[in-house]
């Protein structure tokens, strides 16, 4: 057998001390926020069949046709680890007649995958908390999601990213504005690097996302959906707007968003780093914290009955790199056991602390003499000394109210 010690897998993490503060953090703020909107939790498979994400996506985006994890069982099923959330809840709605529950408002968090060139920000394993409403068509509900997620965003202390936001218009407007984009592009072909290339037939909208050098010259002068949006959908993204700013959510106009998938429609978002700002420095060139919109061809893709719905996603990481390195809990209380024969004492009263709330850990082990700097060298808010006959008395500042009740409470 080898001797040498085995390697983690290129682009996944392993997250400890503050880093794993600011993660959880994240999580957390997440888990509160999404109950004052009532989205209610599910947890999803980490695994779907192959079809699941190849239907919904479509075959011809990034994700499906090159980033996905994707092996065959022992039984010889393709499956795939998931590289997103949506499609596995649509799934999971059509599956288990969810549509009973409709409106059905559902948040979950976890690890998703992609083959991807590893590099700050972007990963192989990923986290993503993630928010969807489901078989809602009316405006209000991107408001209430977007709501959601600027509210997030401000409750971690971001407050240098804005939303911006598009529509991708209804089907009708989005093929209209599909066609115009292909013809724009067509006369332009060699010159566009080899991907948008690629790309013109099968996804033009994608072309619109390109940071090549080669392609930008063209950007600017594409056709804009706003020629092609149907009398609908122009209503559509107006109720939209007026209802964010009815309830307060700073959004920017970004004609040329589009999101990666094919299964959008109507509104489509991202969060972004305002220029120069400090999240912009702390995210580098993987700005996007937060995206998602109006998925309303979904279900169909799934083989369901046609059903409304959006949602957005965010990476956990790249939220905890904006939020920053987080101090673990600090240490309330170190009970110092100076001699031995006080050791279940200073258990005792170790258990006390704990069940009465505060932050506690004993120093037990080592030479008497060194074990005072030990506790020291933890920075606690109180030393708490248990000799042979128990606690007797501390050192540090005045004790906090509620150590204090504790300790009385034991004299
Ligand atoms: P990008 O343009 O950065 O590749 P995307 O459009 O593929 O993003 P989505 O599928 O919309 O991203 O995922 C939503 C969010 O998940 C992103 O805004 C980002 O914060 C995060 N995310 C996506 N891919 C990764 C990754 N490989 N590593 C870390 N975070 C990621
Ligand atoms: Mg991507």
């Amino acid at each position: 057998m080898s001797k040498k010690t085995p390697q983690a897998i290129r682009g996944t993490q392993d997250i400890f001390g503050a880093d794993a503060e600011a993660f959880a953090y994240v999580v957390e703020t997440f888990e509160r926020v999404r109950r004052l909107y009532r989205f209610r939790r599910v947890e999803m498979p980490v695994f779907e069949k192959t079809e699941v994400f190849a239907r919904s996506l479509g075959e011809t985006t990034d994700v499906v046709s090159k980033e996905m994890y994707s092996f065959d069982d022992r039984g010889g099923e393709s499956l795939t680890l998931r590289p997103e959330f949506t499609a596995g809840i649509a799934r999971a709605f059509l599956t288990n007649g969810w549509q009973q529950y409709a409106p059905l408002k559902v948040a979950t968090h976890g690890p998703l995958f992609r083959y991807e060139r590893p590099q700050k920000g972007r990963y192989r394993q990923f986290h993503q908390i993630d928010a969807e409403v489901i078989g809602a068509g009316e405006p209000q509900a991107d408001v209430e999601l977007l709501a959601m997620a600027d509210q997030l965003l401000k409750e971690l202390g971001i407050h240098d990213v804005t939303l911006h936001l598009n529509t991708l218009g209804d089907g009708a407007s989005r093929e209209a504005w599909r066609a115009a984009l292909i013809e724009y592009f067509r006369a332009v072909k060699d010159q566009l690097s080899e991907e948008s290339q690629e790309r013109l037939e099968k996804n033009p909208l994608r072309i619109l996302d390109s940071k090549d050098a080669r392609d930008k010259p063209f950007l600017a002068d594409a056709p804009k959906i706003d020629a092609f949006l149907s009398d609908e959908a122009s209503a559509f993204f107006a109720a939209v707007t007026s209802g964010l700013d009815a309830a307060g959510v700073k959004w920017v106009r970004a004609e040329s968003l589009v999101r990666g998938l094919d299964y959008y429609r109507h509104t489509a978002f991202e969060f972004i780093p305002d220029e120069g700002s400090a999240s912009a420095a702390a995210l580098g060139s993987q700005s996007t914290v937060l995206g998602g919109g109006r998925y309303d061809g979904l279900m169909e893709s799934l083989g369901g009955a046609p059903t409304p719905a959006v949602g957005w996603a965010a990476g956990i990481e790249r939220l905890a790199m904006l939020v920053g390195a987080r101090e673990e809990e600090p240490l309330e209380a170190m009970v110092l056991l100076e001699d031995d024969a006080g050791l279940a004492a200073a258990v005792a009263l170790l258990a006390d602390l704990r069940n009465g709330g505060v932050v506690a850990e004993m120093i037990a082990t080592g030479s008497p003499k060194k074990r005072y700097d030990k506790a020291v060298k933890q920075q606690p808010r109180a030393i708490l000394r248990v000799n042979a006959d128990g606690y007797y008395g501390f050192s540090g500042d005045e004790l906090d109210p509620k150590l204090a009740a504790i300790l009385q409470a034991r004299i």
